[in-house]
């Protein structure tokens, strides 16, 4: 098996991961009711999935 012929420096290592943050969650605008929701998903605050009610929500209605 191969192995490392120089110990890895802390330095070194941690230039590695510089690039291993997880990046911002993605949002986008909910076409009905306008708020920030995640893409692909069910709208926290209208309950719907593409113009479609899937969750049963009364705000929703007086809105
Ligand atoms: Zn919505």
């Amino acid at each position: 098996m191969a192995v490392p012929k120089k110990k890895t420096s802390k330095s070194r290592k941690n230039m590695r991961r510089s690039h291993l943050a997880l990046g911002k969650n993605p949002m986008t605008e909910c076409p009905k009711c306008g708020e920030m929701m995640r893409p692909h998903h069910v709208c926290a605050s209208c309950g719907t999935y593409k113009k479609r009610e899937v969750v049963k929500k009364e705000a929703a209605k007086n809105a």
